[in-house]
C-alpha cells in the first residue's frame, strides 16, 4: 500500500506541537529522521494534506503554522530502508550488535553479533535489549538458552556469541521469527538456534534451561515467571525487561513467589517517555 508522506521543517522546540498535528490530521506514523524536519506518513491517497494540516495547526495552536510544508508520495518500503541505514553498531560489554557490513572494530575478546534491522524488534539499541545483553555477557558462557519473546534473535545469538551450546527462541510474531531465521544464518548458527511459534505453552513437557530471558512487559512477565522459573535449571539464571519501574514492586513479588532471587537490577530512563525501564536478573533458589 502506498503512503504520502508529510514533511515539516520545524525546529527542536516545536517538535512536539508537530507530532501533536499530525496525529490530528489522522497519521499512521511520524518520525524525526534528523533534528529539524518531523515527518509524517498517511495512506494514499491523502488529499488536501497541506490543508488538513494547516487547519489542525491553527485548530491546536491558534495561529497560523510558521513552518514550511513538503507533501510527497512514499513507499513503506523507504521507510525501512532509511531506518535500515540509520542502524549503528552498539556495544554491551564485550558484545557488539551490528548490521550486516558495518565496521566493527571490535577487542580482545569481543563478539559481533550481526542482526539485520528488520520486521523482529531488538537491534540492540534499546536500553532494556541493552540491560540483558550487559548481563549475558557478565555471567556467561550458559548451556541451554531459552529466549522467550525473540524478536530479531538477538538475545540468543548474543548467548550463543558468549559460548551457550544451544538455543531456542520462542515468539508468536511470523515476522519477528522470518527476521531470527535471516539472522541465525547471518551468524551461522542455524545447528545451534532452534526457532518456535508461540509463547511457553508451544514448549514440550521437559527441558530445563540453564538462561532464561525474557523482554516483555510487565503484565506479560507477571503472567509468565512462574511457568519460566520452572523451566529453569538449579543454579540458572533468569534475565527480566520490558518492565516499567512503576511495575518493580509487584514483579518482584511474583518472581520471589516462583523462587527466584534477585541478584542484580537496573533502571534505565525511558528517552521517549517520562518513566524509566526496569530489568532484574535472577538465580533459582
Ligand atoms: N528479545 C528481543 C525482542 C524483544 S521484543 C530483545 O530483547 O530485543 C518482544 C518480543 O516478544 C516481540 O517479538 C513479541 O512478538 C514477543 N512476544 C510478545 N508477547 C509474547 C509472549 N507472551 N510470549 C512470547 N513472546 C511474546
Amino acid at each position: 500500500m502506498s503512503h504520502v508522506e508529510l514533511a515539516v521543517a520545524a525546529p527542536a522546540e516545536a517538535e512536539e506541537t508537530v507530532v501533536a498535528v499530525l496525529a490530528a490530521c489522522g497519521t499512521t506514523g511520524s518520525w524525526i529522521p534528523e533534528p529539524g524536519e518531523v515527518r509524517g506518513y498517511f495512506r494514499a491517497p491523502a488529499r488536501d494534506l497541506e490543508h488538513r494540516f494547516e487547519a489542525a495547526w491553527r485548530e491546536t495552536t491558534g495561529v497560523p503554522n510558521p513552518f514550511p510544508v513538503r507533501v510527497g508520495p512514499v513507499t513503506p518500503e523507504d521507510w525501512l530502508a532509511r531506518w535500515r541505514a540509520a542502524v549503528r553498531p552498539v556495544r554491551a560489554g564485550r558484545l557488539w550488535i551490528a548490521p550486516p557490513g558495518a565496521v566493527v572494530e571490535a577487542g580482545e575478546g569481543e563478539r559481533v553479533v550481526r542482526i539485520e534491522p528488520g520486521l523482529g524488534f531488538g537491534t540492540g539499541d534499546h536500553p532494556t535489549t541493552r540491560a540483558l545483553l550487559t548481563w549475558i555477557d557478565g555471567a556467561g558462557p550458559f548451556g541451554r538458552v531459552l529466549d522467550v519473546g525473540t524478536g530479531s534473535g538477538v538475545l540468543a545469538l548474543a548467548a550463543l556469541a558468549r559460548g551457550a551450546r544451544a538455543a531456542l527462541g520462542l515468539d508468536p510474531d511470523a515476522l519477528a521469527l522470518d527476521n531470527a531465521a535471516r539472522n541465525r544464518a547471518l551468524n551461522g548458527r542455524t545447528g545451534s538456534f532452534k526457532l518456535v511459534r508461540g509463547s511457553l505453552d508451544a514448549l514440550v513437557p521437559a527441558p530445563y534451561f540453564d538462561l532464561l530471558v525474557a523482554n516483555l512487559d510487565g503484565p506479560a512477565l507477571d503472567r509468565l515467571l512462574p511457568e519460566m522459573a520452572l523451566r529453569l535449571a538449579p543454579g540458572g539464571r533468569c534475565g527480566i525487561a520490558g518492565c516499567l519501574k512503576g511495575e518493580r514492586d509487584w514483579v518482584l513479588g511474583r518472581a520471589e513467589e516462583s523462587r527466584l532471587e534477585l541478584l542484580d537490577e537496573r533502571d534505565d530512563p525511558d528517552p521517549t517517555a517520562d518513566g524509566a525501564w526496569w530489568s532484574g536478573w535472577f538465580a533459582r533458589r
